[in-house]
């Protein structure tokens, strides 16, 4: 799946909506993130690591973020 155009320089990508955080590196169509995308209800994390995205009440996808 083709990473969203704004996000190609980020690897990790929140929905406000439900506080999950995705790995763009390793997405699937399960993750919906053109539906995301669409909604504009996105975050980004600086840094852009996982670690950052948790500290900020984030979940990892089940989707595409290896446990
Ligand atoms: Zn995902």
């Amino acid at each position: 799946m083709a990473r969203p155009t704004r996000f190609e320089h980020y690897r990790w990508l929140g929905d406000k909506r439900s506080l999950v955080v995705h790995d763009l590196d390793n997405t699937s169509d399960a993750c919906a993130i053109d539906e995301l995308m669409a909604s504009e209800q996105f975050a980004s994390f600086g840094p852009d690591e996982l670690i950052e995205a948790k500290n900020r009440c984030y979940n990892p996808c089940r989707h595409c973020v290896a446990a």
